[in-house]
């Protein structure tokens, strides 16, 4: 039964490396992950088949980009060879290996250079880091490290790649409808206040504070600023005191809807008090 599985899964490798030979990894790597000023100089398996190491070098005549100040910059020698670990193909791994240039830049100094492919330190490229992020969202970190023959360490620093990149590139504006929410957790009290964005074909949960306070809601404008806050046309929320108190102050030239299953309360509670 050994035997079967051994000539099997050797039969699966030798097709596997047929398609990839007949498809050109290089050409493959070309088409979808192609970078200007760097070739893929050739590919070939590990010593146990396991793995494809795919070398890259700088195309003749272009520049290294200094990872300081992303300038092009002179070149200043060479690192020992560096490998980056790519999305797998058919469960094999992919790696690049690159010696990475260091540059003489006048304004940051000796420098190592930086890669379109890398971010730092990371020992993934981008694109796997992307990958596997995205897997993430979808299924738990183990399961994700599971199906793709991974680490949880790695699908972890990958997610926090993304999530970084995420928090420095994230735009609030333009906001012109918010909504303010709370919710209760745990047991007791507790609670959270949330801010969505509920502009038209645009919903997005834009901050999440604790407490319902005013202090607390009033944090959330100070991180929009005043400008953004003044651009405001429209705030739904309920009747909570602290937030129509700090809608009034913040928002005053929004035009401020209340959630209708509160005024029907109010309104009950009106009548009762008129009945009684
Ligand atoms: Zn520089």
């Amino acid at each position: 039964m050994a035997a079967t599985a051994l000539v099997a899964r050797f039969m699966l490798e030798v097709f596997v490396w047929k398609i990839v030979r007949a498809m050109e990894l290089i050409t493959i790597l070309n088409h979808c992950h192609h970078h200007p000023g760097f070739v893929y100089q050739r590919d070939r398996f590990g010593p146990d088949k396991k793995f494809i190491e795919v070398r890259v070098r700088p195309r003749a005549g272009s520049r290294a980009i200094c990872s300081g100040c992303h300038q092009p910059a002179p070149g200043y020698d060479h690192l020992p060879e560096r490998c980056f670990e790519f999305i797998p193909i058919w469960g094999i791994l992919v790696f690049f290996l690159y010696r990475m240039r260091r540059v003489h830049c006048h304004t940051c100094g000796i420098v190592v250079e930086e890669v379109p492919w890398g971010d730092g330190k990371h020992q993934l490229t981008r694109a796997y880091m992307l990958f596997l992020a995205r897997w993430a969202r979808r299924l738990s970190w183990k399961e994700t490290a599971e199906a793709f023959h991974t680490s949880w360490d790695k699908v972890c620093d990958a997610v926090e790649f993304v999530v970084t990149w995420g928090l420095e590139h994230r735009t609030l504006a333009p906001i012109r409808a918010i909504g303010v929410d709370e919710i209760q957790y745990a047991r007791g009290h507790k609670y959270l206040t949330l801010v969505y964005q509920i502009d038209q074909g645009f919903t997005r949960l834009l901050w999440i504070g604790q407490e319902r306070t005013t202090e607390s809601f009033q944090r959330f404008f100070t991180l929009i600023g005043t400008e953004l806050a003044s651009q405001i046309e429209f705030v739904c929320s309920d009747m909570w005191q602290p937030y129509l108190k700090v809608i009034r102050q913040k928002c005053s030239q929004a035009l401020h809807i209340l959630d209708r299953f509160h005024i029907v309360a109010k309104m009950n509670e009106a009548l009762d008090d008129v009945r009684a």
